[in-house]
């Protein structure tokens, strides 16, 4: 603690970044991240935008990006708020939206960053544990008997677990809260999990949170947005405006535009990560892992028999890179982001020679 510091500083437990090695030739399947680039017409349009027009600030209502994502989306520009990466968007969410009398609640195995963002901006919180086989329960989420609901954030899929709630189970969730705020973090939809947004235009306390980062293969452009009510878009901009931010940079915002607009690419690249998962999945079982029913670009993977910070180690001095994480109910997990066929290949190869020795 420092004298010079802001009292809540000192109580912040901030978030732990999953590493970004500076080393090359790592196989890197720690962030889930895409192992495919993105698409050739978004490095062209990006190439296209690197012009005189730099000098200028960029539009700091993101007009052209906030309608290519209302057409993919089939809502208004009004209904579409974005941000440097979903992170920046969540942030937004967490200041403007989730703060009330009543505790926010979330699951107590997702996104590590929920309880840093209560951390930052003073917000109560009660975390629901997952069920024994690591489900989000929807009947953890209606309303109590004395009718009072606070406000509710959960990933669909979640991360680090991947399981997925059906898109009726969400609308149980959404439904079941009309008097509170349901944000559904978006993050790893698009490989196979079944999108809320569409719910957007009967629902006005649903907010949907999606990013550029994982299906579109865009992490480094950082562009991430949300999908709700009118109003509730309003409240994110009025605490974005308080910032003075301009939200995307003239070279993102056309990264952006030209990767949502190709959608042969998205298809195909997503397609292919769902069909390597299935592999890998395959592969890890056959060296007997449990894997837990993954509906995003990753898999949640325990051994019955191997500690699983050894094997992440064992595999890092093979150059392998995976994520573990410390928290004492998942501490037998390595979250493993699905790559390439050939990575997956080394990594199931490394796997096997590891679990030999
Ligand atoms: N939500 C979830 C559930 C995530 O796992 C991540 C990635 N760490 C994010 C949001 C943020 O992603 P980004 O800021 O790159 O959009």
């Amino acid at each position: 603690m420092s004298r010079f510091w802001s009292p809540v500083v000192g109580t912040l437990s901030p978030y732990v970044p999953g590493e970004q090695p500076k080393l090359q030739n790592l196989i890197k399947l720690n962030t889930n991240e895409h192992p495919y680039g993105p698409s050739p017409k978004v490095l062209d349009a990006i190439r296209a935008a690197c012009d005189d027009t730099l000098k200028l600030y960029p539009d700091p209502s993101s007009d052209s990006l906030r309608q290519t994502i209302a057409k993919t989306m089939g809502v208004q520009p009004g209904q579409v708020f974005v941000g440097n990466g979903s992170d920046e968007v969540l942030a937004h969410v967490f200041l403007a939206l989730l703060k009330h009398e009543r505790p926010l609640r979330f699951p107590d195995i997702t996104y590590s960053f929920y309880p840093v963002y209560c951390g930052l901006y003073g917000i109560e919180y009660e975390t629901v544990p997952l069920t024994a086989d690591f489900r989000i329960d929807v009947e953890d989420y209606l309303p109590r008997a004395d009718g009072q609901a606070g406000a509710i954030i959960f990933p669909n899929p979640n991360a680090p677990t991947g399981r997925a709630l059906s898109l009726a189970e969400v609308e149980r969730i959404v439904a079941g809260n009309p008097g509170a705020v349901v944000v559904v973090d978006e993050a790893y939809v698009d490989f196979g999990g079944e999108s809320a947004v569409g719910l957007v235009a009967r629902y006005d306390n649903l907010l949907v949170v999606q990013t550029l980062s994982k299906s579109r293969s865009l992490a480094g452009l950082r562009v991430g947005f949300a999908v709700g009510s009118a109003e509730l878009i309003d409240g994110l901009d009025r605490v974005k405006n308080s910032f003075n931010s301009y939200p995307i940079d003239r070279l993102a915002s056309a990264g952006a535009v030209a990767a949502l607009e190709d959608t042969e690419y998205f298809e195909k690249t997503r397609q292919a990560v769902i069909e390597t998962r299935s592999r890998m999945t395959a592969g890890l079982e056959s060296l007997g892992f449990e894997v837990l029913p993954s509906a995003a670009n990753f898999v949640f993977a325990r051994h019955p028999s191997k500690d699983a910070s050894g094997l992440a180690a064992a595999l890092r001095e093979r150059s392998i890179i995976v994520r573990h994480f410390r928290h004492v109910r998942i501490e037998q997990f390595l979250r493993i982001t699905v790559g390439t066929n050939e990575q997956v290949d080394v990594l199931l190869k490394g796997l096997a020679e590891v679990l030999q020795a």
